[in-house]
This record gives C-alpha cells, structure tokens and sequence, in this order.
C-alpha cells in the first residue's frame, strides 16, 4: 500500500472541492443546479451547437447496479445527481444475480431490502452433484453462519426497484458517453454521441466492464480468462418444485448449476473452457442448441429448465477479469472523477461477487463525496483517496481469488477431476472459511 500512495501525490495537488454553500447544497437539501438549464440529452447531433457545454455538478455514467446504488445512496444524503444511461430504459432482460448477505446489508442501507425479499426465495444451502448425477455433499449456510442470508435477484427487479427510489428525471436514456476528458485540476468534460455535451464538477464512472470512463484513465481492457458462461430463467408458470437451494453440478472443463430465485423462476448457468471468446451470438435458438449440447448427458433437471427458457433471457458472456496491481494500476480517480463497480473491477463470477462488491463500492463513496458536501470536513481528493484506500484492500484480492477459484473449478483433466470429486469435495472443502468474504457492515444512509 505504501507504493500506491505514491500514486495518489499527483492526485492531491489540485484544487479543493468548492464549498458546500458555493454549491448551494446543505444537510438534507438537494444539490441545486447552479441555473444551469436543463440538459437537452436527446438533441440529435445536428442540433447540438459546438461549445455548447452544459455544466451539471454529480454526473454518473451507466444505469446499471453501480449507478443506481450509487445515485440511490447520494440521493438519501441530500445530494442530487444526473444519471447517464445509453440505453432507451433500464435493462428488462437478463437473468439473475445470487446476492450473498454482503449484498443485503447494502440493500438495507439503503432502504430497498424489505421491498426486495418478498419477492425473491431465501436459499438455504448447497448441494453439489458429479455430472453422471452422484451427490457429492451439501451444505447449509446458518450451519455455517447464522447471519448468512442468500438469495437470487432477478436483474430487472432490482434496476427498477433500484431506480423507483429516485426523483423523476435522474436518469437519462439513450444518454450513450462516447468521450471523458478527465482532468486533474479542472471539471470533467463528458461527450455524448448525439453531440452533446456536459462538463461535471464530480464524474462518477459506473458504466461497466467497457468502461470508457475507465479508459480515459489509462485502464487496459479486462482480460478474457479463458472460459464462458451462457446464463438464462427458466419458466414455471404453474410453479416448480424444487428446494431452495444452490445446485452444482462439477464436469470436466465444463460446470453448471441452477437455483430457484421464485417460486416460477429457476435460474441456471454453464460454465465452459473456451481458448477464445469466439464470435458473439444473440440468436436464443443458437445459444440454447450450444448450451443443451454442453449438458446433453447430465442431469435431466438440468436440460428441462433450459427447455422451459424464455428466448429474452437466454445469453453468453465471455468471462473477463481486470487485476489492480499495486503500483501499475491507474488509480481508482483522476481529479473528481472516480470509478465504482465492473467499470473499477472487473471480476469473474466464481464468488458471486462483482455485483454485491458494486453496491459496497456505492455506500462507501457516497459517504465520503456527501460529507465533504455536506460538512466540507475535508477535500474531494482526499474523500476519493480514502474511498480508493477503502475499497482496493477488499476488491483486489478477491478479483484474484475469484479468478484462481475458476481456474481450479475448470480443470478438465481427468485425474484432477476425479481427486476434485472423491476427496476435496466430499472430504476437503469447508464452507464457512470459504464465504468469509461476506461478511461487510455498512450502517442505514
Ligand atoms: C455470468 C455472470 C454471472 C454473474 N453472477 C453474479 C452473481 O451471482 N452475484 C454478483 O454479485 N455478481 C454477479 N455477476 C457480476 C455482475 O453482473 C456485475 O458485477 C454487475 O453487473 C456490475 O454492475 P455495474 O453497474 O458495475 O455494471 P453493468 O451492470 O455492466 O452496468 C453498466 C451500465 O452502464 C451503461 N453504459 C455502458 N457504457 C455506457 C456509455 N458509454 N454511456 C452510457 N451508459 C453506458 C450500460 O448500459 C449499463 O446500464 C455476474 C457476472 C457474470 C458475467
């Protein structure tokens, strides 16, 4: 950590963060405007005037579960922001995300657990299957912590649930970033495709793993680990039967599991080695056929839930990952504008993580950003500096852990397999250790 300090001396020469009064913001009040008018997002390119620059003070860029959280987690400590979204609306597609109580103690602290859980099966366990169907152990997570909480999320309910608890107009569709200027010193120029533009007093880069906010502060491209994942909901519209729990089932090179998220929907995913990420497909037919021909000898269960799927939430994903080496990473922020979620920390998903780690990522720097709003306690770099400091210790190691945990988990060797199965597995592997990673408070914003 003493080398990445080092990184944040540029960072802290430039100027302070404007007074809370300059910005006309105090305690429980919302960040007003300074008169600028209001942004034109939709203008098309002609219309946009050369120079013609709005200036807004929080602009967020991406809708997805890092800005909402984040734009969420502002908003309940006064501060207003502008969201940014290139799509037309929040995504309704998509399948699930399994949300460890790391995840839920954010949700809670921001208000949308209990309007969440009803919604969605408390999990109760693990059961993990060989694929010629021989149960190889399960496990209970309150045997292991009774303060464990587990369930999947759909995607869409979470994004509107999300977005619900802002004031109208916060987000901006079809508000797609095609250029940042980051600055040390000054204000962030954003460039949008349709030509406008917006300068912003704090940027706040949430728009994923192709970050381009990432990109203008000197981010590589996430890596490509070598294996892919198709995801999809299967649809039970007069109900299923199976039992809350996660079920896994270890092949070689290739894994699968599934997991009822309600009590019509069952989640389900497979994850296989390929040397590249191959062309993308979006046809549900095609990606279907693929993902059937990687089981087609498993689990029976396993092949009907991929046959009940809908075509809308069926997709591939090439997994990627993006290490933050101590003192060869970019910072997380340049000036005022930092990153939160995939767009800082691509991780693959082997922990369940990237999402629970991009709503942590969002209580913890809204914190910081509002109490130099709100109180001018301390400068904006020094909130960012200490956001990073916070952040990078917990996120780092488990981008690698995550990756290492694949890489094991997609051994296709035979007698690796076989050892994996008959000893590690059965004998082996401990629960409780394994999930420490969970365990993260953050008191109500
Ligand atoms: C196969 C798989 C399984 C996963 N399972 C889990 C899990 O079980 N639990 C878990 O916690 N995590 C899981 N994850 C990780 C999780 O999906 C991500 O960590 C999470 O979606 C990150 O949220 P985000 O908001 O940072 O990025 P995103 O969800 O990618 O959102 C980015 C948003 O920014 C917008 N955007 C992008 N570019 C621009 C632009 N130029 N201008 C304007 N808007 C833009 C996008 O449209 C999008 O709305 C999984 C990931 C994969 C691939």
């Amino acid at each position: 950590m003493a080398t990445r300090s080092l990184l944040f001396l540029n960072s802290s020469l430039s100027t302070s963060f404007p007074s809370p009064s300059l910005l006309g913001l105090h305690r429980g009040r919302r960040l007003a405007m300074s008169g600028a008018a209001p942004i034109r997002l939709s203008m098309s390119g002609a219309e946009a005037e050369a120079g013609d620059v709005r200036k807004e003070d929080i602009v967020i860029v991406g809708a997805g579960i890092a800005g909402l959280a984040t734009a969420v987690s502002l908003h309940r400590l006064g501060v207003r922001t502008v969201v940014l979204e290139q799509a037309e609306s929040l995504r309704t597609g998509g399948t699930s995300l399994t949300f460890f109580k790391n995840g839920w103690r954010v949700l809670d602290a921001i208000g949308v657990g209990n309007l969440l859980r009803p919604r969605f099966l408390e999990i109760q366990g693990i059961t993990v299957k060989a694929d010629d169907g021989r149960e190889l152990r399960s496990f209970i997570f309150k045997d292991e912590d009774e303060s464990q909480e587990v369930r999947a999320l759909e995607r869409s309910v979470l994004l509107e649930t999300l977005a619900d608890q802002l004031p109208k107009d916060t987000i901006k569709f079809s508000a797609k970033l095609a250029k940042a200027e980051t600055s040390q010193s000054t204000e962030t120029l954003l460039e949008l495709t349709n030509g406008a533009k917006l300068s912003a007093k704090i940027a706040i880069g949430c728009d994923g793993i192709r970050s381009l906010v990432a990109k203008s502060m000197g981010f590589s491209e996430p890596k490509y680990v070598g294996h892919c994942a198709f995801r999809g909901l299967g649809l039970f519209p007069n109900g299923h039967s199976y039992k809350p729990m996660v079920n896994y089932i270890y092949g070689r090179g290739v894994r699968a599991g599934y997991v009822p998220i309600t009590p019509t929907k069952v989640y389900w995913f497979i994850c296989f080695n390929s040397s590249t990420p191959g062309p993308k497909i979006t046809d549900p037919t095609v990606l279907k056929k693929q993902a059937t021909e990687l089981v087609n000898n498993w689990s029976s269960e396993l092949l009907k839930i991929i046959d009940l799927t809908p075509d809308d939430t069926i997709i591939k994903s090439p997994l990627v990952d993006r290490w933050l080496w101590p003192a060869i990473s970019p910072p997380a922020f340049v000036g005022k504008t930092v990153l939160v979620g995939d767009a800082w920390h691509p991780m693959t998903p082997n922990l369940g993580q990237g999402a629970c780690c991009a709503l942590e990522d969002a209580v913890v720097l809204a914190r910081k950003v509002a109490s130099v709003l709100n109180s001018g306690s301390t400068t904006m770099e020094d909130a960012l500096k200490s956001y990073e400091s916070e952040r990078w210790p917990r996120i780092f190691p488990m981008t690698v852990r995550a990756n290492f945990m694949g890489s094991l988990l997609q051994w296709d060797n035979s007698t690796v397999c076989s050892v994996r199965n008959n000893v590690v597995i059965p004998k082996l592997v401990r629960l409780g250790p394994m999930l420490e990673h969970t365990n993260f408070d953050c008191e109500p914003l």
